[in-house]
């Protein structure tokens, strides 16, 4: 009998702690299933940080490598829980930031970004998954937040960042970091920065070498007071025209975590004067002082003249987009289409196919039959390229009979650096080299990929 007891008893005390194990599991699932996140597709009000009194028990043990830092401790971590961070651009810098943000604890935060996900962008943003591609980034970027730190309030916004929208949303957050590719968007995230009184942390990679710069802090500059006037448009290089090695993105975002983190502990930032420059080649930091706030800042002056924001594409000549910009440098009978290049490659018409990429282009994909002369090595008279070039023309003069001038069609990846190369060629015809007729392949290879060849690569 009291065997029996016994036994019904350890019995039950298994069965208890299944139950027990059960409601854990049911907890859990109903706390992931109540977070459910919205996309937001323009501004809304948002309900402002409530500071906790004190850490949890599961704070505490989440958290419990960095609180035993005396730079962070408890009163740092108290503070990292009731700051907002906006973060402009969910691409290369903001991916490695939201995660370390969240990782860290930090209360809230807005993720935006207008584009989708990509196959191109996951070898750099590296919290979205091949099975994100074709969804929102500001949301594939929140559920991986949520995933690593539930209790962290994520905003994800799917809309751009415009005149109209950037005061009212960056008002309501503490911290702005800009992890945006463009010129336009970086005028427009100061200027609304400097209005809202708001710390910008801002990086920058492209190729090779990366960028770091806090604005608006602490009486430091803005960044109109270091670039007042914006470069020339044909002189900005994007990540899609110039690449980047996904890493050096990497650790420009990790770089703006620690700063944003800083700012929110209370520890604070030194990053306020200078420009740290990053040197992935030589895996070295460098760091320049940067010139104090300038009393004749147009925004952050003494008498400014931008107190509302203006419109920044105006103002810098270019789109608030790192999407590639179509040049139309050449009239309609400069031009053919690839549908007319098709036909002249089908009846076996004599010409030339030059192809104007950087050889680097060329060693990913070309045409077959294609003489590669950078556009460059034109525009600098290269002897040895010229020599090529006139080679062939004389080749193809020879097949074909009579005087007429050869045609030579001029290819580059989306169309743009070969009506400069159109335009080159046609000033050294009949002098540089032997009179030809020149024509553009209207929207290069990716052109050809779309309408002709689908099975051509693209990059
Ligand atoms: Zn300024």
């Amino acid at each position: 009998m009291a065997e029996e007891v016994c036994c019904l008893k350890a019995q039950l005390k298994e069965k208890e702690k299944e139950i027990a194990a059960l409601k854990k599991k049911l907890a859990q699932l109903e706390k992931n299933h109540t977070t459910v996140l919205e996309l937001h597709d323009k501004v809304t009000p948002i309900t402002s940080l409530t500071s906790k009194p004190a850490l949890s028990n599961e704070d505490i043990m989440r958290y419990s490598r960095q609180l035993l830092l005396p730079e962070l401790g408890v009163q740092g971590q108290l503070n990292l829980s009731k700051t907002s961070v906006l973060i402009v651009g969910c691409g290369g810098l903001g991916c490695p930031l939201a995660q370390y943000l969240a990782a860290a604890g930090i209360g809230r935060l807005g993720l935006l970004d207008y584009d989708k996900v990509e196959l191109s962008n996951l070898h750099r943003q590296v919290l979205h998954g091949e099975e994100n591609q074709g969804q929102a980034k500001a949301l594939s970027a929140a559920k991986a937040v949520k995933r690593l730190n539930s209790t962290v309030e994520c905003i994800p916004y799917h809309l751009q960042l415009s005149t109209e929208n950037a005061l009212q949303l960056i008002q309501q957050y503490d911290i702005v970091a800009d992890c945006s590719d463009n010129v336009p968007t970086r005028y427009l995230v100061n200027d609304a920065c400097v209005i809202s009184g708001k710390p910008l942390v801002s990086a920058s990679a492209l190729r090779m070498e990366g960028q770091l710069t806090v604005y608006n802090y602490r009486g430091g500059p803005c960044y109109r007071c270091l670039y007042p006037v914006p470069p020339p448009p044909e002189t900005v290089t994007n990540c899609s025209d110039g690449g980047v090695l996904g890493v050096v993105p990497g650790i420009m975002g990790c770089f703006q975590a620690l700063e944003v983190l800083k700012i929110a502990s209370g520890q604070g930032s030194s990053c306020g004067q200078q420009l740290v420059m990053f040197d992935a080649q030589d895996a070295r930091f460098r760091s320049i002082k940067l010139r104090p706030k300038q009393p004749g800042c147009a925004v952050c002056g003494e008498n400014p003249s931008v107190t509302q924001l203006v419109d920044y594409e105006a103002f810098c000549g270019s789109a608030a987009t790192d999407k590639c910009r179509k040049l139309n440098l050449l009239s309609k009978d400069q031009r053919i289409t690839v549908q007319d290049y098709k036909s002249i490659l089908d009846n076996a018409g004599p010409h030339v196919l030059l192809d104007v990429r950087p050889l680097v282009e060329v060693d990913i994909c070309h045409l077959p039959f294609s003489l590669n002369i950078p556009l460059s090595s034109l525009e600098d008279r290269k002897s040895e390229h010229l020599q090529l070039l006139q080679e062939r023309i004389s080749e193809l003069k020879q097949q074909m009979a009579g005087d007429c001038q050869p045609p030579v069609y001029v290819i580059c990846k989306q169309g743009n650096d070969s009506q400069k190369a159109v335009q080159v060629l046609e000033k050294m015809s009949g002098s540089e080299v032997d009179s030809i007729a020149v024509k553009d392949i209207s929207g290069g290879l990716m052109a050809w990929v779309k309408r002709i060849d689908p099975t051509f690569p693209q990059y």
